[in-house]
């Protein structure tokens, strides 16, 4: 199941990816309407034709930019007026380049500018977890490109909404932040069809589908929940019939699209509101994770977000990183006595030992911790490197998450790449 969702997956936060889910078979191109087309690609490209020139809505990332391109050109290669950016990550908008002509506009949410400005700010930062989270190689990083280094393709921006007509069809553009603060809905009244980009993670899997990433584990922002919601309200109340998701199937039927995206929305309502809740009668985080959990009506899984993740997320985005205790206001981190406690333990040995015994008694988590003591004091020390192989290799026995499994991986290859060294 993990393996299967790898490349589904990889998609929709926006990491570019090598090859595509349905790699295996050729794509062929999807009608939705007599207007509308759809390339299925990782992330999916959408075409809508009018009697004066098209409009092409997202590009797919730029491995597969050309393939979805040659797709959507085989049904109409009318002049491309606009091309609209539902948001600005690496997979929506990788086939600009191939899709612009000398007049065509080119429309995004403004905090397109500063989201891919972020992303390429932090890309030293950034590229190797990716590379980690995704199970690809780590991309080469240039020099830092500074603050603002991004290149801003669109030439129209706008803040809440942006209409236009086009061919007799009119296109209406609303902000809905969520999996990106610059996500936007593309209404088209005529045919009420709703482009929503990534606010309705449908990736395609089967049901049931996945809690969202309020909080990606690569490190991001944490995502704005309260804007989620309202941007899920905002695309309920258009009444679509026809919602077309930035990964996976198109959803069709107004009563369908309104019993999955209400279940996705009131379920980032239950978390961010628990976990408010929580916070302000005092719990700490560690407590929160443990405690929040989905109840079984909404019928999510976590395979791609993680609610223990997205409780962190809420609430480290709402506190920062501060969590009370006098000791965190220090820079000295608390591993730093971590080799005052494997002493008095009596060795890194007697810790990995201590290590295999929680294993033993099912507690891989504790044990990870306690690896991570001993190799603070003794970073090659074999016992604890097989130990923290055990335990890592446990883990993922249980897992169930595509992110959480990338990680875990990372882990056991490093313990033995330091164990090969040794
Ligand atoms: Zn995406």
């Amino acid at each position: 199941m993990l393996r299967i969702m790898a490349a589904v997956l990889s998609v929709c936060v926006g990491i570019p990816i090598v090859t595509s889910a349905g790699a295996q078979e050729p794509v062929k191109v999807v009608k939705i309407s007599n207007s509308i087309y759809m390339a299925p690609m990782a992330s999916d490209v959408y075409l809508v034709m009018t009697s004066e020139g098209n409009v092409v809505i997202d590009t797919a990332p730029a491995t597969q930019a050309h393939e979805a391109k040659e797709l959507l050109t085989a049904v109409s290669d009318a002049p491309v007026k606009y091309i609209i950016l539902t948001h600005g990550h690496a997979d929506h908008i990788g086939g600009i380049g191939l899709w612009r002509q000398p007049k065509t506009q080119i429309i995004a949410q403004r905090n397109y500018v500063e989201l891919v400005n972020y992303v390429v700010r932090l890309d030293g930062f950034f590229a190797p977890r990716n590379a980690v989270a995704f199970n690809h190689p780590v991309p080469a990083v240039g020099p830092w490109a500074g603050d603002y280094g991004a290149t801003i393709d669109p030439t129209i921006l706008f803040d809440q909404k942006y209409e236009f007509t086009l061919g007799g069809v009119r296109f209406e553009l609303f902000s809905t932040p969520g999996e990106t603060p610059d996500h936007l809905t593309v209404w088209l009244p005529a045919y009420k069809v709703a482009l929503i980009g990534d606010n309705y993670a449908g990736i395609g899997i089967p049901e049931p589908m996945s809690f969202p990433t309020i909080y990606a584990i690569r490190g991001t922002k944490p995502r704005p929940a309260l804007d989620w919601i309202k941007s899920i309200d905002t695309v309920l109340a258009l009444k679509p019939e026809i919602v077309l998701n930035g990964h996976g199937d198109p959803i069709f039927g107004q009563e369908e699209i309104t019993r999955k995206l209400k279940r996705y929305r009131d379920a980032i309502q239950f978390v961010h509101d628990e976990t408010v809740k929580g916070m302000d009668s005092g719990k700490d985080v560690y407590t929160l994770m443990q405690e929040i959990k989905l109840p079984a009506s909404y019928n999510l899984s976590e395979v791609f977000g993680k609610v223990s993740w997205s409780v962190r997320g809420i609430y480290d985005g709402y506190a920062g990183w501060y969590d009370g205790n006098p000791s965190s206001m220090y820079e000295l981190p608390p591993s730093s006595v971590y080799p005052d406690l494997v002493k008095l333990a009596g060795g890194s040995d007697r810790v990995a030992q201590l290590a295999l015994e929680k294993l033993q008694a099912g507690q891989p988590v504790e044990a990870l911790y306690l690896t991570d003591v001993a190799l603070a004091s003794d970073p090659k020390n074999e016992a604890t490197l097989n130990a923290r192989i055990k335990a890592l290799e446990s883990l993922r026995e249980h897992c169930e998450n595509f992110i959480e499994d990338g990680w875990l991986q990372y882990g056991i290859r490093k313990a033995k790449e330091t164990l090969a060294a040794k």
